[in-house]
Formats: C-alpha cells, structure tokens, sequence
C-alpha cells in the first residue's frame, strides 16, 4: 500500500508560500490558503518592487514555476553617488522584476490546474491555531502583515525599533530605458535612495522609481498624498530636483503611472524572528517576511524568501518519513541562519551612512570594470556584500 502522503498548509501566497507550494507539491498533499483572490490582487494596488536575481530564477526552474521569457531583462548595475555617476557593473547571471501582481496571480492558477488545494479566507491567530489539528505541519507565509504564530525575535538582529525609511513607488511609463538595461541605485548622502528598476507587468515593460526617503528630509515629499496625478508630479518633481541623470530620460509629455493602482507608500520596521515554534507540542515553522522582514534597501525580500523556501524544503524531503517535531524546526534555521545574518546585517548597514573602506571601494569601481561587476554582484550575492562591509577583504 502507498503511504498516505504528509499533509501541509501553507497561510500566504506570496513569494514565500508560491515557492513553497511548487517545491512540495510532488512529495506532500499540499493546501494554500490566502485572503485575497487572484482578481483582487491582479486588480489591486501594487505591493512592492522586486527583482528576481540569478539564484532565485534557478530556483524557480528548478521547481518548474512559470517562465516569464527574455523580455526586459536586467544585465546591470548602475551606482551613482550625489551626482556622480560612478559606473554600471554587469551581473553574472541576467535577473528580472515582474510585478507581483502578475507573478502571484499566474503562479497562483498555474498551481491550481496542477492541483494544488486553494482556500480563500484570512486567517486569524484562532483560526491558525486549529489549523494545527488538521494539517501535519502549518508553514506561517504571511509575509510582512504575520506573523500569525509568536516567533521569538532575534534581538541582535533586530536592532531598529521604527522604519529607516518612507518607501515611495511607483511604476511607470514615459522613461526610456537605460544602458546596459538594469537596475540604477542613487545614493544621495542624508536624503536618502532611488532605485530604479526595468520590470514586466500585465500592461507590459514598465519603470519602477523606488524613492527610499529618510523622514523628514526634502525627500520625504509625498507626505498624505493618494492621489494618482499628484503623485506623478511629485515624482516628477523629484526627479528633476534630485535625479538629473534619470530626468534626462524621462518625457514630461508621456511620463504616467502604468496604471491607477501602479503606486504606493509604505515602511517597514525591520524584524528577525526564529522560524520555528512548538505550539501545544506541534511544529509551526515560519518562511519568507513573516519571519525574515527587512528593510527594502538592498532589495533582497524576495530572493532570501525564495532561498529560505528551498532551505525548508531540503529540510522537509530530508526528514519526510520522520516525525515533524522541534528537531525539524532547528535543522531548518540551522541551514538558514547563517545567509539570514549576512543578508540582515549587510542590509541594516545599508540604512546608515556608507562606511569609507565601502565608499572607496565605489570609486575604485568607477576606475576599473572588474570591481565594478564584482561590486554589481554583491546585490546577487549578499555574501559578497557582507564580505565586503564587514570582512573589509576586497570585494
Ligand atoms: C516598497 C517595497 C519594495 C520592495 N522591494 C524589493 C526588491 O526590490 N527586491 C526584493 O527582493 N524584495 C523587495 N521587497 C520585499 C519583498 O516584497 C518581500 O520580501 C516579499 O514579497 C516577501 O514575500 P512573502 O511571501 O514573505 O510575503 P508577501 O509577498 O507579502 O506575501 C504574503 C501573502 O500572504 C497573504 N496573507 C497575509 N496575511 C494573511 C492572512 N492572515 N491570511 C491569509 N493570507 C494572508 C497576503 O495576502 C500575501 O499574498 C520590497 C518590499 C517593499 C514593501
């Protein structure tokens, strides 16, 4: 007789939960449950910036997800400082941005006509709690709105008590594209950052302008605005006050939102939690934000999501004819902890004014191409970054 396979419930289809389910779908009986439905969110406001870097777009070949083309992919790295365009180091690996509300919703019926189980419905801690009776293991991927289980917080890496920035986002069209195509970072010392990045959305090829302002400086101008054609010339305003080199491309004429959802405020507290928990004897683990939350500076949310993901998969096959108890729970933080800490900690520094040892290490990239792909790497592998902050090698 075959045995009964092990059951799952993953709250949350996020980044986090997608690539949960693909990964175990095969070897679990695998139930998602998420609050909204793939036409509220298709339809809903944006809900973040991503980009996909060579690492997690294995992991989504390795776990058959969707594939999303050759279309706008992102080759670069391009690092100014002030005013002063220091250089764009070339990526190993091409990544991609593809709106999530695309990304969620195509992942999300795809796994359906695969059979995966979806429910609709927002769970509360009551209702996660019961979850524990009918499931053999509850995955909490909740993202930034969870946890829904008490992780206990990691202090060390928990430093921030509120925000260390005003996220302001908005995708648009009216920019033409730069090159080599790929992700610019402008770091304009006290103010604050502007990443912007090529993506893919249901409209198609767009610009993202990703304004990470610290409070209450010039650049957090976008204070109570929620109206789409204010918000399109403040950016615009923005970027003609702060970003010349960006303003050179973009055209006032057709410069608009992709679309009237295409922008957003927000700030994230970061917060460092240890994934897993016993509650009444029963093993919870966490994955993705709910457990891992970051400050979007170094824009690693999604990939180390996507590398926990696996991490806990590696760990579930490993032990799938065990017991899932507290032992499960360490062996999956264990194979975690440690990419966590560098990613937490590289991206903590990040909030802060750039250490010198680093500043020159972006001026030695602005001399010689070498360092500067090295450098482009670091946002492709943190450990790189981490190294490079805190190890004081060369990158
Ligand atoms: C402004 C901003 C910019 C960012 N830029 C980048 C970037 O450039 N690159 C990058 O890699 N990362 C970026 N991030 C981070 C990235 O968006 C997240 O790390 C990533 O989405 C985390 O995935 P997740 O699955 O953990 O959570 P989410 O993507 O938030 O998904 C959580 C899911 O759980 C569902 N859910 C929540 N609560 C419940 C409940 N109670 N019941 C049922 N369902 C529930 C939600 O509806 C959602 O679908 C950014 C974040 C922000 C806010």
């Amino acid at each position: 007789m075959v045995p009964l396979k092990k059951s799952i419930c993953i709250i949350g289809s996020g980044i986090a939960g997608l690539h949960l389910a693909y990964a175990l779908k095969e070897d679990f009986d695998v139930t998602v449950i998420e609050r909204h439905t793939t036409e509220e969110i298709r339809s809903g406001r944006i809900m973040s910036t991503q980009v996909h870097f060579g690492s997690t777009r294995k992991r989504e070949n390795r776990f058959n997800m969707p594939n999303w083309g050759e279309q706008s992919l992102i080759e670069s790295i391009h690092i100014t400082i002030g005013n002063q365009k220091l250089f764009a180091g070339m990526l190993q690996e091409p990544a991609l941005s593809v709106d999530q509300r695309l990304y969620y919703t195509h992942s999300m019926k795809d796994l359906a006509e695969k059979g995966v189980s979806f429910r609709v419905e927002k769970v509360d801690k009551e209702r996660a709690e019961a979850l524990l009776d009918t499931f053999d293991l509850v995955i909490d991927c909740t993202g930034k709105n969870g946890p829904l289980f008490p992780f206990p917080i990691e202090p060390k890496l928990s430093p921030f008590p509120t925000p260390q920035r005003k996220c302001i986002v908005g995708y648009f069209t009216g920019i033409q594209a730069n090159d080599p195509l790929g992700v610019s970072v402008t770091v304009l010392p006290g103010l604050g950052e502007m990443f912007e990045i090529p993506a893919l959305t249901e409209q198609g090829p767009v610009t993202i302008l990703f304004l990470m302002a610290i409070q209450n400086t010039e650049l957090d101008a976008f204070k109570g605005i929620t109206n789409a054609e204010v918000f399109t010339r403040k950016m615009s305003d923005a970027v003609q006050k702060f970003f010349p080199d960006v303003y050179k491309r973009l055209d006032v004429e057709t410069f608009k939102l992709s679309d009237e959802k295409s922008f957003l405020q927000t700030a994230v507290t970061p917060v460092i939690r240890k994934p897993y928990l016993m509650v009444d004897e029963k093993l919870v683990v966490g994955c993705g934000d709910s457990v891992f939350l970051n400050d979007p500076i170094t824009g690693q949310g999604c990939n180390l999501s996507s590398f926990c993901a696996e991490q806990l998969y590696e760990t579930l096959i490993e032990f799938k004819h065990s017991k899932w108890d507290e032992e499960i729970g360490k062996s999956y933080w264990n194979r975690t902890k440690q990419y966590v800490t560098e990613v937490t900690e590289w991206t903590n520094a990040m909030t802060e004014p750039l250490p010198e040892h680093v500043v020159q290490l972006l001026l030695q990239g602005a001399q010689d191409q070498v360092k500067a792909n090295q450098i482009a790497q670091w946002f492709a592998n943190p450990t790189k970054a981490f190294e490079a902050f805190f190890s004081r090698l060369n990158v």
